[in-house]
């Protein structure tokens, strides 16, 4: 059949059987489908996305731009000013050469553009989002063509045989063809929590409801255990969870802490402006002042205390951080990480791959009563077995074997050599043991023929091991090639007809076993031989190896499937291998890093305490001495015990991952800020807890990284070190620009108020003239301070908490400080300006200049502030000024524009600003320019008393 008649609707597959559903969509179970048909079907069905629902329309998304309290305030002042020109207009009151409504206009102009920017950065950043979460999508595993690969989610197609296992999120929907163990949670589906135990076997009545189905899986589901090999019968929107788009979890464009302290900074501003208009308009007509004068003042204030570009500056700058953090492999899935990162205070990191390599090779072996040293690098399958520094034989000594097999079939790893480079599909733990086997020449292949897997008891983080029964006897002829050819196994089976081989940790193992395989035989294990096989672990442990131990038991039928408690017992110890797993090297310099910047790295993994110190050690992340808690010793203590230890103990070895989650609330509650990593499907709860979950972007399950705040792309320590630093910055920035923006609005408020109070006839600044210097003379620097790269002590300093205010280490004192010396400058020359105006007629020039001299003196005086907030505590002749060329050019920008509205006729017209003389540009400069040299003078003084500014 091909792609064009295949059954479109087929809503019941868990009526049929598994052969009837894989002859309906032309696939079979061992070798799935060729790449023509895969090509054919993908583009009769499309490619597997779900189409975006349950996000914001682009309406509800405009609509909201316009629910924020200032721009509604804006419109407010927008409205009143329109009134008074249309009573001015219609009683002849209008100034000559007067535009009318122009004010209104501007106003309105602005509050349609910010609405305008807002959506389209808004829209765009959900985008992003989507698009991220895409990056961050799943790769499957399929056999197609009768080769095991793995693909993108997006190219799967019906008739695609996918091979699932513990801790992958379900990408379309089938029917399941074989099992073992496999548990799903469905409760993105069904809402119900509990997994549900699913069965290959028997069809089932057509009326069995969605969660009764336990021979299908579907989309979005999570596999919590076990293992599957699954027919895809839907994809896309095809799939149950297509149907019901409207469930589906929309991208969660969440407020950032910040984005929620500037709502609370707007509700102040806006109270605090009508506060101040109710003040003056009181004070003013105490004072005889004239109603509608007043007015304008108020309006002028209003728009003078709004600072309209922050919120655009405050978007581009997470924006741009996000993806700074993006380039250095760290992916932000919730947007509040990026200020937040920069907070942390302890990273909880996993060993395995991301403070070490995860590239696993076994360097000895312990088997029988001799330590056997393997030579050979990398996942490569050439190398030698050593004793005592002499290459053996393997095969002439009689444990090596059945260890080997043991290696081979107790396995999922695949070994595959591409491009001459040999590599591993699968987990690198096992995948070193392919290799292993493969030097002493046993072939994974070959023995899965031999030895059939019959069943398994999978590997969980907390059973610490994993069983997998082979049959050896054909069942229904009595033969066993094996048993009667291959004397390698005869020796193991007694007169059963299955074996069972266990690996995992290797005090685990050996207290299963009561019998060890020494001289070709199993014998009574002793006391004498616990106590060696202990200490051969600690041997290799405390070199830094990570130790598995193996076993194996003869059966005499397959164990059913919840039985590994009676079943994984009175095993057979066959013996230990030991694997280097290299640290990063870049690892050791991170953490340093950390560490200076007041951040605690700690180690939690599942490996042993040996094994953890001596990484650890090396790291750098423990001394020698430290205390190791392991997961037996945390599991004793009651919460209170762990809370009182978690400050002192910087190793945690042997947990589990219910533990990670004690770890987290403990560190919680003695105030820190806590970073946590993880992989395992059994890892999200500890994810969410964490201030900052991180998945695994390579090895990560799909479970993991939905639970996540970050995602490491490369798996690595240290890229959650670059990130914290980006968050930093980021944060960084944000308070500079803030202090830089509400400075200057808390100076133009002041100043417009003093006018009338100080018998001035006119408000110097139109709504129009602030709104001007709001957006583009204070947006433009204000934007280029967002790029200011990172301080040189940034990770030199402890972290701030994330919960400190916004006005905090003197930030709000610094805003009202410099607001205030802003207001006094801009005053002073306000008023020499207007007397001079008075007393000196100068040819052509207006008599109102006067207030185009404070105008520019309040953009210049930003222009220097610009410059001088660059750095709190390094003075502007200590900094180099190309390090962010953007403020120069924005200065430079801003400065030409200021004159092209002073100097350039129709711009003069529309701003109401007048022309001045040379001299007088001269004394506004002057005058400017005093705000840098206060500020760097504050900078000398704070540096003279040796006091850090904020
Ligand atoms: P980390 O938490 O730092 O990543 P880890 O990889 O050692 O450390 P787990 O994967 O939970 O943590 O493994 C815990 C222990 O289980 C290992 O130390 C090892 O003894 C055993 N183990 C790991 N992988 C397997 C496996 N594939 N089969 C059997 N046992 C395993």
């Amino acid at each position: 059949m091909s792609a064009n008649s295949l059954p479109e609707n087929i809503a019941a597959w868990h009526t049929l059987e598994v052969d009837e559903a894989l002859e309906l969509l032309s696939t079979q179970a061992d070798t799935g489908l060729a790449p023509q048909e895969v090509n054919s079907r993908l583009q009769k069905y499309g490619a597997n996305e779900l189409e975006e629902a349950g996000g914001r329309s682009a309406w509800e998304i405009l609509v909201d731009q316009f629910k924020d309290i200032m721009l509604l305030m804006l419109i407010a002042v927008a409205i009143i000013s329109g009134v008074l020109d249309l009573v001015a207009w219609r009683s002849g009151t209008l100034p000559a050469g007067e535009i009318p409504f122009k004010d209104t206009i501007a106003i309105m102009a602005i509050v349609i553009l910010n609405g305008i920017l807002g959506y389209i950065q808004e829209s765009r950043a959900e985008k992003a989002l989507a698009a991220l979460k895409q990056l961050a999508s799943p790769n499957v595993r399929v056999i197609r063509d009768g080769n095991t690969l793995e693909v993108t989610a997006k190219e799967l197609v019906p008739g695609d045989i996918m091979l699932i296992e513990a801790g992958v999120q379900l990408a379309a929907d089938g029917r399941l063809i074989e099992e073992s163990n496999l548990q799903i949670r469905e409760s993105a589906l069904t809402g119900e929590a509990e997994a549900v135990n699913k069965h290959a076997k028997k069809p089932l009545s057509e009326e069995s409801s969605l969660g009764d189905r336990v021979n299908m899986v579907f989309q979005g589901t999570e596999v919590l255990q076990g293992r599957g090999k699954v027919l895809v019968t839907g994809t896309g929107m095809k799939t149950e969870l297509g149907k019901i788009a409207e469930m589906l979890q929309s991208v969660e464009a969440e407020d950032t802490p910040l984005q929620q302290r500037m709502s609370q900074l707007g509700n102040v501003l806006v109270t605090g402006s009508l506060v101040l208009v109710v003040i003056s308009i009181g004070i003013g007509l105490l004072m005889g002042g004239n109603f509608i004068d007043l007015v304008e003042v108020s309006l002028s204030m209003a728009v003078a205390v709004v600072p309209e570009g922050l919120p655009a500056v405050i978007t581009v700058t997470l924006a741009l951080g996000t993806q700074r953090m993006v380039r250095r492999n760290a992916l932000i899935r919730k947007l509040p990480a990026v200020e937040t990162l920069g907070s942390v205070t302890t990273i909880c990191s996993d060993k395995t791959g991301t403070l070490t390599q995860n590239k696993m090779v076994v360097q000895s072996t312990f088997v029988g009563k001799e330590y056997f040293s393997v030579s050979g690098e990398g996942y490569a399958p050439s190398g030698e077995f050593l004793l005592d520094e002499r290459t053996i034989i393997p095969e002439e000594y009689p444990e090596i074997p059945p260890l080997m097999v043991a290696c081979t079939v107790c396995n999922d790893a695949i070994l595959q050599q591409e491009k001459g480079e040999w590599k591993i599909l699968g987990d690198p733990t096992e995948g070193a043991l392919v290799t292993l086997a493969a030097k002493a020449g046993f072939e994974k292949d070959q023995w899965d023929t031999k030895l059939p897997r019959a069943s398994e008891f999978p590997f969980s983080s907390e059973r610490k091991r994993m069983s997998v029964i082979c049959q050896v006897e054909e069942v229904e002829t009595g033969f066993s090639p094996i048993r009667d050819v291959d004397p390698q196994i005869s020796n193991l089976l007694a007169d059963e007809s299955h074996l069972m081989f266990t690996k995992g940790s290797p005090e685990i193992i050996l207290s299963l076993c009561d019998q060890v395989f020494l001289g070709g035989n199993s014998v009574p294990l002793t006391e004498e031989q616990r106590k060696q096989i202990l200490a051969a672990n600690n041997k290799m442990a405390g070199e830094g190896l990570r130790v598995l131990g193996f076993a194996f038991r003869a059966l005499a039928k397959v164990p059913s499937e919840a039985s590994e408690k009676e079943v994984e017992q009175q095993l057979v110890w066959l013996g230990l291998t030991g694997m280097l797993d290299a640290p990063r090297p870049e690892v050791r310099a991170a953490v340093q890093e950390s560490r200076d910047a007041g951040i605690r790295p700690v180690m939690i993994t599942g490996d042993h305490q040996l094994t953890a110190r001596a990484i650890a050690t090396d790291l750098g992340i423990a001394n020698g001495g430290d205390r190791v808690l392991t997961g037996q010793e945390l599991q004793r203590m009651s919460d209170q015990e762990l809370e009182q230890n978690v400050d002192l103990v910087n190793i945690y070895a042997r947990v589990a991952p219910e533990h990670k989650l004690r770890i987290v609330k403990a560190l919680q509650n003695r105030n820190k800020f806590v970073a946590m990593t993880g992989d395992g499907v059994n890892d999200a709860p500890a994810l969410k807890q964490a201030d900052i979950g991180i998945a695994m972007g390579i090895t990560g399950t799909d479970v993991s990284k939905e639970a996540s705040d970050m995602v490491l792309l490369d798996d690595n320590f240290a890229t959650i070190v670059s990130a914290t630093k980006e968050g930093r910055v980021v944060y960084t920035n944000i308070r500079r620009f803030i202090k830089y923006i509400l400075g200057s609005n808390i100076g133009e408020v002041l100043t417009i108020a003093a006018a009338p109070l100080l018998g001035l006839p006119d408000v110097p600044l139109t709504p129009l003239q602030i709104l001007w210097m709001n957006l583009v003379t204070d947006g433009l620097p204000a934007l280029a301070l967002a790029l200011e790269p990172a301080e040189p002590d940034v990770m030199k300093r402890p972290p701030f908490s994330p919960r400190e205010s916004i006005f905090s280490r003197g930030l709000g004192f610094y805003m009202i400080r410099i607001g205030i010396i802003f207001a006094i400058i801009t005053i002073i020359l306000m008023m020499w300006a207007h007397s001079h105006v008075q007393s000196v007629g100068v040819n052509g020039l207006s008599p109102e200049r006067w207030k185009t001299m404070v105008f520019t003196a309040l953009c210049i005086a930003q222009m220097g502030h610009a410059i001088a907030i660059r750095s709190n505590s390094r003075l502007t002749v200590e900094m180099n000024p190309f390090s962010n060329p953007y403020v120069l050019a924005a200065v430079t920008v801003t400065t030409i524009l200021q004159l092209m509205l002073v100097y350039v006729p129709p711009l003069r017209g529309f701003f109401g600003t007048h022309a001045l003389s040379l001299s007088e540009l001269g004394i506004c400069l002057g005058f400017s320019a005093l705000m840098f040299v206060w500020i760097e003078g504050e900078k000398l003084f704070l540096r003279i008393i040796g006091k850090k500014s904020v």
